[in-house]
C-alpha cells in the first residue's frame, strides 16, 4: 500500500504563507493553505488603491489560479476558528482539518489600543476592501462638498487626518497631497483645493521610527514641502466621527481619519496567552518552532523571534515573512536544522513623485534614486506578470499625465436575481 503523505497545514496566504506554499509545490507533502480571502494581497500598495492610483485587481492574486498546477496544494477559503494542538486539528467554520505540521502565518491586524471610538470612527488599511472603502468615501465626500455651503461642514468632508507616522502614514499623506495638488483643481473646479487640509499626526518626536533618523527628517521635509500638516509629539485622545481631540487640547475637524498607528495579532483559540509576546505575537525559537507545542511553527508578522541583535523581536515587514517562509520550506524539504538568520536588505518609504527615502545596508538615500529603487523593488515583488505589467503601465501613465484615472465610486449593491 502507498504511504500516506504527511500533511502541512498553512494558516494564512499572505507574504509568509503564500511563499511557503509556493516553495512546497511539488514537494512530497500534502499541503493545505487556508485563508479567509480567496486571494493573496500585496499590502505595501494598498495606499495606492486608497488614493485611486491603482485598481485593486492589480495588487491581488487569486489563490486557486496561483496553485492551478500544484497537485499537492489544497486551498481552503475559510475563517480559521480554532486550533486543537492535542488532536492536531484546525477548525474552520465548515470543517476540521488534520495536520502533521502546522505553520501559523496569520499576520497582524490594526491595533486600536482597546479604544472603541478609534475603531468605530476611523478607517483601517489592512485589506484591499478597506483601501477601496477609503477611495469611495474620499470621492463621495468631495462630491458632497461641492454643494455644501457652510465652510465648517465642508471642512469636515474634505479634510483628512492620518494617525501614525510610520511608512503607511507617510506614504498615504504623500499620495493624498499629490491628489490635492494635481487632481482636485482639474476634477473639482467648484472646490477650492487650498481648503483641503491633510494632517499627519504622530505620537513620537519624529517620523518613520523604524528607519534612520536621516530618513525620518527627509520624509518630514518632503511632506511639509507638499503642504501636509505634520503634527509631531501629538497623542490622539478621541475620535468622534466629526473631529479628533488631542492630548494637548487641539481639535481637528475631519470626518475621515485613517488609523495607521499600530498593529497587533488576533488571538486564535487553542494558542493560549503563555505562547504570546510582543504585539500579541506567537513566541518562537530560532527553528521557528512554538516551544512547548509539537509540530507547530509560526512565521511573519504573527511570530515573535527574539535574538541577540533583535532584542524586541523581528520587524513586522514582508522580507521577514518571506525569509522565514524560505527557511521553513528548506526545513521541510531538506530537513534543514540551521537557525533562522534574518538578512536585512533595507527599508524604504515613498512620499510622492520623485521622492522616497531608503535605508540601505551601506547608506541612506533620499530623493530620486530612492524613489526609482522603491518602484523597482515593489514591481519585482508583485505576484503575477499581468499585475506587474498593469502596475507599470499605471505608474507610467500617472507619471507622464499627472492624472491617474481611477477615481470611481463603486459600492457593492445587491444583485437582482433573474425571475
Ligand atoms: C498598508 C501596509 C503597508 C505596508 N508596507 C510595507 C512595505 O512597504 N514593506 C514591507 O516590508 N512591509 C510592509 N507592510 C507589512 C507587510 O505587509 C507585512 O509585514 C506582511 O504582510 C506580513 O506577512 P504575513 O504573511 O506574516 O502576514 P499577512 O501578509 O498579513 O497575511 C496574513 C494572512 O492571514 C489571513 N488570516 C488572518 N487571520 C485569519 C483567520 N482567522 N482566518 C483566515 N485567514 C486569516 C489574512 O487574510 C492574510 O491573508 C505593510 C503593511 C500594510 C498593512
Amino acid at each position: 500500500m502507498k504511504n500516506k503523505k504527511e500533511r502541512i497545514v498553512i494558516l494564512g496566504a499572505g507574504f509568509g504563507g503564500f511563499t511557503l506554499a509556493k516553495k512546497l509545490s511539488g514537494a512530497d507533502y500534502d499541503v493545505y493553505l487556508i485563508d479567509r480571502h480567496n486571494f493573496h494581497q500585496f499590502q505595501p500598495l494598498f495606499y495606492q488603491v486608497a488614493m485611486a492610483g491603482l485598481e485593486p485587481s492589480s495588487i491581488v492574486f487569486p489563490l486557486r489560479k496561483a496553485f492551478q498546477n500544484s497537485k499537492n496544494i489544497t486551498i481552503r477559503v475559510a475563517e480559521i476558528k480554532a486550533i486543537n494542538t492535542q488532536e492536531k486539528l484546525v477548525e474552520t467554520e465548515s470543517e476540521e482539518i488534520h495536520y502533521d505540521h502546522l505553520v501559523i502565518a496569520t499576520g497582524a491586524v490594526t491595533n486600536y489600543f482597546n479604544n472603541d471610538n478609534f475603531e468605530k470612527h476611523s478607517y483601517s488599511l489592512k485589506t484591499v476592501s478597506e483601501a477601496l472603502a477609503i477611495r469611495n468615501d474620499i470621492f463621495d465626500d468631495l462630491e458632497k462638498a461641492i454643494t455644501t455651503k457652510s465652510y465648517d461642514n465642508r471642512q469636515q468632508l474634505i479634510d483628512i487626518a492620518i494617525v501614525g507616522g510610520g511608512p503607511t502614514g507617510v506614504e498615504l499623506a504623500g499620495a493624498l497631497a499629490e491628489l490635492k495638488k494635481y487632481i482636485l483643481p482639474k476634477d473639482y473646479k467648484e472646490l477650492n483645493a487650498d481648503e483641503v487640509d491633510i494632517y499627519l499626526i504622530q505620537g513620537g518626536d519624529r517620523l518613520l521610527i523604524g528607519m534612520s533618523d536621516e530618513a525620518g527628517q527627509k520624509a518630514l521635509k518632503f511632506l511639509e514641502s507638499l503642504g501636509v500638516k505634520v503634527m509631531l509629539n501629538t497623542r490622539v485622545t478621541d475620535i468622534d466621527g466629526s473631529c479628533i481631540k488631542t492630548k494637548d487640547g487641539q481639535t481637528i475637524i475631519a470626518n475621515k481619519v485613517i488609523w495607521a498607528a499600530g498593529i497587533t495579532c488576533e488571538d486564535i483559540p487553542g494558542i493560549s496567552k503563555e505562547y504570546r509576546q510582543g504585539r500579541n505575537q506567537i513566541l518562537i525559537n530560532d527553528q521557528l518552532e512554538v516551544e512547548g507545542l509539537d509540530d507547530v511553527y509560526a512565521i511573519g508578522d504573527a511570530a515573535y523571534l527574539k535574538t541577540e541583535s533583535m532584542e524586541y523581536g523581528h520587524p513586522q515587514v514582508a522580507q521577514v515573512a518571506i525569509q522565514m517562509a524560505h527557511h521553513m520550506a528548506k526545513k521541510f524539504r531538506k530537513s534543514n536544522t540551521k537557525a533562522f538568520v534574518y538578512k536585512d536588505k533595507g527599508s524604504m518609504a515613498t512620499i510622492g513623485r520623485n521622492k522616497a527615502v531608503a535605508d540601505l545596508p551601506w547608506m541612506t538615500s533620499a530623493g530620486f534614486f530612492a524613489w526609482v529603487l522603491w518602484l523597482l523593488v515593489h514591481l519585482a515583488s508583485l505576484i503575477g506578470f499581468k499585475n506587474k505589467l498593469f502596475v507599470l503601465i499605471n505608474w507610467m501613465w500617472n507619471y507622464l499625465t499627472y492624472d491617474q484615472s481611477l477615481r470611481l465610486i463603486i459600492k457593492p449593491s445587491k444583485a437582482k436575481k433573474q425571475p
